[in-house]
């Protein structure tokens, strides 16, 4: 069973219900609507297909929406795209028509741009294809000299090499997005390029203001100051995930800082119980192609043996012609690289004391499971922290979130070797939580006759964060509580 977690990004190509009921048989477990493209209805009727979906096959499925921040772009072309020759000049105009660009000048959708940048600054356009200079800024007009040229068309995308663009992060759009969100009552909302923990703290209240309260925020790490100490931790500690955003990070750090920083930031965010998800580009040969580039296998692999909790596909599945198939032959890599010691083996917390109940009684029954012969973790969590908490460690333990909460089997889903079962029993006592627990347990197949498990809970159920006892059980003798 595979412990790894798969977000694939809901498009165009996955806008049949055949195609959306065959991406959750092959093991999507969270789908992102990415609201950089689309519109509204389309996303409403994305999310509509997928919870009757997901429904209709007994699967838990989140929902992530994906704010498109301020991404800065340039306009159009009068005929779509034009060719930039390396050494000639070439103007970023803020005033500029947005239909009418041409190989001299084009305009720009962010009108600050030019008070941004500075003679010598190099921008990268279209994920660092083209290169600009800037050779000098007058006005709303940037000049600049061509360093690598190239096919440029419209809407790119340009970042500033080594960052610094004061755009903030939440434009008048995610402002419209995170209403629309909190209508589709989506499980985690992903903010673009965030600065500080302000612009997180700000998109978690619109949230809560717009009557979303409750989704996960997901820090997507994707600009260079934002790998910088203090502030990554201050990011990673103001939300509850974060995305290695290795698009846009890669652009702004150059490409061959990414691994190194991979690990890091996956490192980070586990030390500091957060949940993270490694995207961009893991699969992407096939968008055309049946099969993956060994160099693909090794990305996804090294992903799952940093300790990443999810993997991400964009393209994809969006617009690729694949989108189950990559996301089974993805689902198979990622099975087999948990297999391997250094995926399993953890030093987590060996010389920290711990801070609160339920973190203890968390990190004491991985401890246990992890020197005996345990078939499975059962928590009966009400927010799911508790298994944030056991997930944090890495091992092969599976840890089941025993829940009443449909919103927290979603939510759990993200997290790396926890699996959401629905309570659907009366609990009527908490005295009978035992064996209602190892009972769901034996019904969904998970454990049979003289298996050992190991229970926690808390003496008053349905508390948040209230987890303060584990318990360990035997399946057939678990009439005694
Ligand atoms: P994006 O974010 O796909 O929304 O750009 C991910 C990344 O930059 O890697
Ligand atoms: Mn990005």
């Amino acid at each position: 069973m595979r412990r790894t977690k798969i977000v694939a990004t809901m498009g165009p190509a996955t806008d049949t219900p055949e195609t959306i009921e065959a991406m959750i048989l092959a093991g999507v477990n969270v789908v992102r609507m990415n609201f950089s493209h689309g519109d509204p209805e389309s996303h409403r009727h994305r999310a509509k297909l997928v919870r009757e979906i997901a429904r209709k096959t007994g699967r838990h499925v989140g929902i992530l929406g994906d704010l498109q921040g301020p991404k800065i772009r340039i306009d159009r072309f009068v005929n779509g795209s034009v060719i930039l020759e390396n050494g000639n000049s070439f103007i970023l105009d803020a005033e500029y028509d947005r239909d009418a660009g041409t190989s001299d000048i084009v305009g720009l959708t962010y009108k600050d741009l030019p008070n941004d940048v500075y003679e010598d600054d190099v921008l990268l356009l279209d994920d660092g294809r083209i290169v600009l200079k800037v050779t000098g800024v007058d006005g709303s007009k940037i000049f600049t000299r061509v360093v690598v040229g190239g096919k440029l068309s419209n809407n790119k995308g340009i970042n500033r090499k080594n960052g610094g663009l004061s755009a903030s992060a939440l434009t008048d759009k995610d402002k419209e997005d995170i209403k629309l969100a909190a209508e589709m009552n989506v499980d985690f909302l992903a903010v673009s390029f965030p600065r500080a923990a302000v612009d997180l703290e700000y998109a978690r209240e619109l949230m809560k203001e717009a009557g979303g309260e409750g989704a996960k925020i997901v820090a997507k790490i994707e600009r260079a100051e934002a790998i910088e100490q203090p502030t990554l931790d201050l990011l990673i500690e103001a939300s509850d995930v974060i995305m290695v955003a290795r698009g846009d990070l890669g652009v702004e750090i150059g490409d061959a800082r990414l691994p190194e920083t991979q690990k890091m930031l996956i490192k980070r965010a586990r030390e500091l119980n957060r949940v993270v998800i490694t995207a961009t580009q893991m699969m992407e040969s096939m968008i055309e192609n049946t099969i993956p580039t060994r160099a693909e296998v090794f990305d996804v692999a090294n992903a799952v043996m940093d300790g990443t909790d999810a993997v991400m596909l964009s393209g994809e599945t969006a617009t690729g012609k694949y989108p189950a198939k990559v996301v089974e032959i993805m689902g198979e890599i990622c099975e087999e690289a948990e297999t391997t010691a250094q995926a399993k083996k953890s030093d987590h917390r060996m010389n920290v004391m711990f801070k609160r109940v339920d973190e203890s009684i968390a990190m004491a029954s991985m401890y246990v499971a992890n020197h005996m012969d345990i078939r499975a973790i059962a928590a009966l969590t009400e927010s799911g922290a508790t298994t944030k908490w056991m997930s944090r460690i890495s091992s092969g333990i599976a840890i089941y979130a025993l829940t009443t909460s449909e919103k927290t089997c979603r939510r759990v889903n993200l997290y790396r070797g926890v699996y959401p079962v629905l309570i659907t029993h009366d609990i009527p006592s908490p005295m009978e939580a035992n064996r209602i627990a190892v009972e769901q347990l034996l019904e969904n197949g998970i454990v049979k006759e003289g298996d050992m498990v190991i229970v926690t809970k808390g003496d008053l159920l349905g508390i948040d964060g209230g987890t303060n006892m584990f318990k360990m059980i035997r399946v057939g003798e678990h009439e005694i509580y």
